[in-house]
């Protein structure tokens, strides 16, 4: 029998496993309420008894959103099953319901390599052409993901919007969910960007460390298109008419401010931290922190160690540089691959330590930060897990996560606020989304043009 389902905009206030299952007419389906469980968890070291208690409930209260795990990558390139516990990585099944996430959004992520005509005889660990290889890059990711939940039927849910979210969680399953990273994935199509909503992708980040060929990037320092070009404004309207989130992450502060200007509904940032904390041309200043609050949209605040602490980066960089140039000198003697290179790089490695992680307390702040520029409404969690080198010390893995609901509520942080921040916020952004997507539903579909690269008037 269908399930009568309230409209989306009664959804916007849902932050709680109970209050989105009872407002989207769940609650009458005799489905369990809830999503994947944090306890049992051991106490950490150091950590209040009835205070972690307390945290652990108001984290299962919770809808716990992330927006950005890289695990497709490795589900692509290394056949990684998520379904048994692993050792390695960040996430897998058993460790995202211990660790009480009920919703991730899995990056189909198009490294730049896979851009441009530049080098024809780029081959990927798939043997692969890279060049001009980026839509069919993001559909095997895609694969990737569909193969994943094939595979895990029983606990993971394929998802493309709130209502089948909230039913997910109200069934006890993980909600998953797919997000583009790297805009240059559609290949400057409006048409491969509308086939990627059908197969359920719900954002994309409209580029990566790269220019492409509609929008700038923070990842290179001189400018292309000075922010979006027309294709750009197009994309944006398109997204927004096709209730696709517009993610900002990664851009150069040009495009953010003409999508700002532009979008008809509220964006996301689904993996960035706080420039005032660690300048990171990557990372949101408080203008844009300012600025998305305004836009009513959301700053999923990044987790990685590089991106939390310029200190951090610095000597990341450093040591980077000493192992690669090392690495280089054994080449030269040792064919890359056979036992004496495996032997001489494991020397390498273990003479020289990667920098210690960042505490726990450096994300933690970095959060509360945006919570104070932005407001409680404004911010979320994009933890970039399998993705980065480095994730702070005491955050090792998805298991972690109600350690974060712990410190916001130690320090003094209303609960209605923390839930909010650990999954409410995305929700009310996505439903806006879907919201803005119905009222313009009567629009035409943008058409790619002669005038696409041209510039806009700003
Ligand atoms: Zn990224």
């Amino acid at each position: 029998m269908p399930l009568r389902l309230a409209p989306a905009s009664v959804l916007f206030a849902a932050v709680t496993t109970a209050a989105l299952v009872a407002q989207s007419g769940l609650a009458q389906s005799g489905l369990a309420q809830a999503g994947p469980r944090p306890d049992p968890l051991p106490l950490p070291d150091g950590y209040d008894p009835a205070l972690w208690r307390r945290a652990l409930e108001v984290h299962r209260r919770a809808i716990v959103v992330d927006t950005h795990s890289d695990t497709t990558s490795r589900i692509l390139d290394e056949d990684f099953d998520m379904g048994p516990r692993a050792t390695t990585g960040h996430m897998d099944v058993p460790r995202i319901f211990e660790g009480g996430l009920d919703v991730q959004f899995y990056s189909i992520y198009v490294a730049a390599s896979y851009f441009g005509e530049e080098d024809l005889s780029s081959k990927d660990a798939l043997g692969k052409s890279r060049a001009n290889a980026s839509a069919r890059r993001a559909l095997d990711m895609i694969d990737g993901y569909f193969r994943t939940i094939d595979r895990n039927a029983d606990r993971m849910i394929p998802c493309v919007g709130t209502r089948d979210i909230a039913a997910a969680v109200a069934a006890g399953k993980h909600a998953a969910l797919m997000g583009i990273e790297g805009g240059h994935a559609i290949e400057g199509d409006l048409g491969l960007l509308r086939q990627f909503h059908r197969l359920g992708v719900r954002y994309m980040t409209l580029t990566h460390s790269n220019h492409n060929e509609f929008a700038d990037s923070s990842g290179e320092a001189v400018p292309r298109w000075g922010g979006l070009n027309r294709l750009g404004t197009k994309v944006v309207l398109e997204m927004n008419r096709l209730g696709m989130m517009v993610d900002v992450s990664h851009v150069s502060d040009d495009t953010f401010a003409d999508v700002l200007r532009i979008t008809r509904a509220p964006v996301i940032l689904s993996h960035s931290s706080c420039r005032a904390l660690a300048s990171h041309r990557r990372n949101v200043t408080d203008d844009m922190l300012r600025a998305v609050a305004v836009n009513g949209g959301v700053v999923q605040i990044n987790f990685n160690c590089g991106f939390l602490s310029e200190e951090y980066q610095k000597q990341r960089d450093l040591w980077n540089s000493k192992v690669t140039l090392r690495g280089k000198a054994i080449e030269s003697v040792h064919a890359k691959g056979s036992p004496e290179y495996e032997a001489a790089m494991a020397r390498i490695n273990a003479e020289n330590q990667a920098p210690a992680a960042v505490p726990l307390a450096t994300l933690i702040a970095h959060i509360e930060h945006a919570m104070d520029v932005a407001g409680a409404d404004h911010v979320g969690l994009g933890s970039d897990f399998d993705g980065v080198p480095c994730v702070p010390a005491g955050m090792d893995d998805v298991t972690h996560l109600p350690r974060i609901t712990y410190w916001l509520l130690a320090h003094g942080r209303d609960e209605d606020e923390v839930v909010k921040v650990l999954g409410g916020n995305l929700l009310r952004v996505f439903a806006k989304v879907e919201e803005v997507a119905v009222a313009l539903a009567a629009e035409p579909p943008q058409r790619n043009g002669p005038d696409d690269p041209e510039p806009i008037a700003r």
